[in-house]
């Protein structure tokens, strides 16, 4: 079985890695947050303190950060600290499926090629439950080969598994999704705060539309008002999940890719104007479903 190594191991890092080690691979695990490892550990991966002790006599690395400035450091190296890539030997494959910016990718896969090493971008969609249940779909951008070679490690936690295009594809596919992400639960806190300022029960409404046009993945499987969901985070008290600030940041990647291409995304815009003024009134470590809060405040 591989010899795999972790790196960040937050709300999603961890049930990846969970069923990393439910497969019967061999996990080193690091994170700067050293007690979001214990779990891990307890199940029978190895605590390592430095990105050079977690990369050592591994075949593949995998990370999980929450942006790209992250992905740099740690495979790059910052202030006067060493990347990873100066640790891992020939032969290793590269993973990272955070959500970054596609060129932050890029420029750690020129990186990794030059030093003859394999790397995929690999970000995910299904949130945490998707990654516990190890349904999450993976969108993969680098070489044929380097693929081939990541599917047989993300099998093991996901269900579907894309092949976007080179080094960089993958990130644009996952920022597409998550524009639309954003788009969709402004949308279903906006129908459903309508419909209950005129009278409407939120669970009624929300069946009704359900199983009518404005039917969506927010609304079906996150539904962003409390207690219509049991298993939601809207009826845990809006805990991640996905935090807001990482919703902000994915609309942020849309909005640059959009200026980049001379594309227009108005909607996208508007959503992520929404998501900044929730994050600015404190929201920001809360599950994006608490946008629906914003809608809610009636000052
Ligand atoms: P998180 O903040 O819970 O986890 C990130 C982890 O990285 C943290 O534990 C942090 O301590 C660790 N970390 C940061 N810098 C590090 C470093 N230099 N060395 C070692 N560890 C470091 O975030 P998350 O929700 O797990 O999301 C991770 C990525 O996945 C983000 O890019 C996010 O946009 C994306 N994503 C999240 C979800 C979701 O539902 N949470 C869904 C799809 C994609």
């Amino acid at each position: 079985m591989a010899r795999i190594a972790f790196i960040g191991l937050g709300n999603m890092g961890a049930p990846m890695a969970q069923n990393l080690i439910n497969a019967g691979c061999h996990l080193q695990v690091f994170d700067l947050v050293e007690a979001l490892t214990r779990p891990l550990v307890e199940a029978g991966a190895i605590l390592c303190h430095s990105l050079k002790d977690v990369v050592t006599n591994v075949d593949v690395v995998i990370t999980m950060l929450p942006a790209g400035e992250h992905v740099r450091a740690v495979y790059l190296g910052a202030e006067n600290k060493e990347g990873l890539l100066a640790h891992v030997t020939s032969g290793t494959l590269l993973i990272d499926s955070s959500t970054i910016d596609p060129e932050s990718a890029r420029v750690v896969g020129l990186a990794a090629q030059k030093q003859g090493i394999e790397f995929v971008d690999a970000p995910v969609s299904g949130g945490v439950a998707g990654a516990a249940a190890g349904t999450l779909t993976f969108i993969v951008g680098g070489s044929d080969v380097a693929f081939e070679h990541a599917e047989k490690v993300l099998k093991h936690m996901g269900k579907n598994i894309f092949h976007a295009g080179s080094v960089g594809s993958g990130q644009m596919g996952k920022i597409c999704n998550n524009l639309m992400l954003g788009i969709l639960m402004s949308g279903t806190c906006e129908a459903l705060t309508l419909g209950m300022d005129n009278g409407l029960d939120p669970k009624v409404l929300s069946n009704i539309m359900l199983q009518s046009s404005g039917r969506n993945w927010a609304l079906e499987l996150y539904n962003p008002c409390p207690d219509v969901m049991a298993t939601s985070p809207a009826s845990n008290g809006y805990q991640p999940g996905f935090m807001s600030k990482l919703m902000l940041k994915d609309l942020g990647l849309g909005i640059e890719a959009a200026a980049k291409s001379q594309s227009s995304v108005p909607m996208g815009a508007l959503a992520r104007n929404l998501y900044a003024l929730h994050n600015a009134k404190g929201n920001e470590l809360l599950d994006f479903s608490s946008l629906f809060e914003f809608y809610q405040s009636k000052s």
